[in-house]
């Protein structure tokens, strides 16, 4: 089974006062600490098709 190969994790952060979106939390952490904004997260399951 190699089942995990196929699904992957993903998360995207979104800005709820500037509505920007970032690919990592890394990202969103700085911008959250500079601007001062509330970042949510938001994860999710990205599965391959073949
Ligand atoms: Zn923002």
């Amino acid at each position: 089974m190699n089942a995990l190969d196929k699904n992957k994790k993903k998360c995207t952060a979104w800005c709820e006062d500037c509505e920007e979106v970032f690919d990592n939390i890394i990202d969103s952490e700085i911008h959250k600490d500079f601007k001062k904004h509330r970042i949510k997260l938001i994860e999710f399951w990205t599965i391959s098709k073949r």
